[in-house]
Formats: C-alpha cells, structure tokens, sequence
C-alpha cells in the first residue's frame, strides 16, 4: 500500500490551500478592520516602512538606528493594539489560524517533514479516518467506571473488574506520560468485552494529540501487509512498510484472531524485535492469556513480550452486552 506519488502530491495540495486560506482570511479581516478604523491601517503602513529601514540598518550594522527603530515600531504597536482593544478586537482576529502551528501548515520545520505531515500520510496510507472518528467517543474523558463491577468475578480472582480496569488506565497513563523517556509496550489481555480494545484507543488519542505518528491496526490487517510486503517489492511499498518499524506508536489489536502461518509469524517477531530495538512502542491487546501467547507463536515472540511489555490483565464478563442491554 504505497503512497503513490500522485497521493502526496494531492496532499501537500491540501496544505498548500489550507494555508492560502489562512492567510486570505487574515487580509479580509484587515480590510474590515481598516474601513472601522482607518488609523489603524496608517499604522501599519508606518510599521511595514520602519520594518524594511530596520532590515537596511541591520544589514550595514547601524545598532543605534536599530535600537531607536525597534523603539519606533513598539510604540505603533502599542497605539495599534489600544485602538484595537477600543473596538473590541483581539489580536488574533488579524493573525493566521493554523491547523499545525509547529509547521505554520507547511508541512515542513527547517525543511524536516513536519510530524503533522507524517501522520497525514499514515492515515491516507492505511486510511485511518475511521478510527479519528471513532477517537472522539472512545477517550479518557468518556470513560465510565461505573459499567465496571467492583465484586470479584469467580473464586480463583480476587481482583474486581472494577480493579483491573483501574490499575489499567493508571499503567497507561504512566505510559502516555513517560513515552518520550521510557518508550515502553503494554500487553493487554483479557476476555472479550472488558474494554482493552477501549483503553488502547483511549492511548492512541493521547498520543496523537501530543503529535505522535500512530498506526492501528487489527493484527488480521497487519498480517495481511507481512503478506503483501512478500509479494511487492517496489521501493514505494518498502516505503510505506517501513513505517510499521518506524511510526512512534503501533498499535496491534485482537491478536490472535488472524490467519497466521509460519512466516507471518515470523515476520510479527520481526516488527516487535525490530521496534523494542528503535525504541519504538507498540500497544498489543488480545484476548490470549499468556500460555495461549506461548501455545500460538514462538517461544521468542513470547520471550521477546514476557521481557519488554508491561501487562494489564483485565477481567469481566462482555461489557458491550451489557451497554446494549442498558
Ligand atoms: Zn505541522
């Protein structure tokens, strides 16, 4: 699934316009602005001429004519915002509004690919639209506890899933707020229903929000790119199934709920091998306990995961039929 030329094309396209807008509206509110207050657009006529005196006087190293000029321009500035500040105007009326402020939407920082650009590409890749939607339900803020019983479940289990759920969101949080320094994995186990497919999504919004590139996957769709990686060998699918060792977070859910063989199998220790190695993280959840882990793959995917993850083990009987039922 390579992003062929013509896609990021189109997207840098989409960039290009998204900021033309921005500023386009920005000249439209100065236009208004000037026809309340004509003073204003005086000023900013003085402020442009001082500037480009300024940029002369630096360029032949005047620093007296600087000082006084930077003093000059500050002075305006300050009477701009007064007259503004009379009209009820803030400042950000006649400032760009940018979707990525890092990169000023051009897609580019000191002419690095912006993190907003790459996970605009992972998206379009691996058309990821459907789980952006599906992360304004699915996050901390729409957790609801109390679908979580606080009595043990059967003899063997003291712990509640109530208890579980808990100590849960706490290990990933504490991942979310030490990814940058501890890149960890989490395993999250459990029967299906008690939220493990919830608390990874609940993740994967965290960290797209503070601008992570976050692939998600069910493992069904990750074995079928091992398997397509196999057969394409062309340098845009080598591309695109690098970021499955390269993207910050990749999340694997329901594994062991896809059609696997021998070199899938050997391929998905690879990615885990592969990512600890990048300090990369990977979220699993799955519905395996850890013997069905071992009984499944190979000793050293099980080795590889018993040694690097962080399990939360989750109990309970299937919340979705309850929600239904409620
Ligand atoms: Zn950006």
């Amino acid at each position: 699934m390579p992003l062929s030329n013509s896609q990021y094309d189109s997207l840098q396209r989409e960039y290009d316009s998204r900021r033309i807008s921005a500023y386009h509206r920005v000249k439209n509110h100065k236009e208004e602005l000037y026809k309340k207050e004509p003073e204003i657009l005086k000023i900013d006529q003085s402020i442009a001429s001082l500037s480009i005196k300024h940029a002369e006087r630096l360029l032949e190293g005047d620093s007296s004519a600087i000082v006084s000029l930077k003093k000059s321009i500050s002075e305006l500035e300050t009477k701009r915002s007064a007259l503004m500040n009379n009209l009820g105007i803030d400042m950000s009326y006649i400032e760009p509004e940018f979707k990525c402020p890092d990169c000023r939407d051009t897609g580019f920082i000191n002419g690095v690919r912006c993190h907003c650009f790459k996970q605009a590409s992972i998206d379009l890749l691996y058309q990821q639209s459907e789980l952006k939607s599906a992360l304004s339900e699915e996050n901390f803020e729409h957790f609801k506890y109390e679908l979580f019983p606080d009595t043990p479940i059967d003899g063997k289990s003291p712990v509640t899933p109530y208890q579980a759920i808990k100590n849960g969101v706490i290990k990933c949080r504490s991942f979310i707020d030490s990814f940058d320094e501890k890149h960890g994995n989490l395993f999250i186990f459990g029967p299906t229903g008690v939220g493990k497919t919830f608390l990874s999504k609940c993740v994967a919004k965290e960290l797209l929000d503070k601008g992570k590139s976050v692939i998600y996957f069910s493992a069904f769709r990750l074995f079928d790119v091992f398997r397509e990686n196999a057969y394409n060998k062309s340098s845009d699918a080598q591309d695109s199934y690098q970021n499955i060792f390269n993207c910050d977070l990749l999340i694997i859910d329901d594994l062991g709920t896809e059609v696997s063989n021998s070199y899938t199998t050997a391929q998905l220790f690879l990615c885990i091998n592969e990512r600890i190695l990048r300090h990369k993280s990977t979220v699993i959840s799955t519905n395996l306990d850890l013997e069905g882990l071992r009984d499944t793959y190979t000793e050293r995917i099980f080795s590889r995961i018993s040694k690097d993850y962080d399990f939360i083990r989750l109990v309970g009987s299937d919340l979705r039929l309850k929600t239904r039922q409620a």
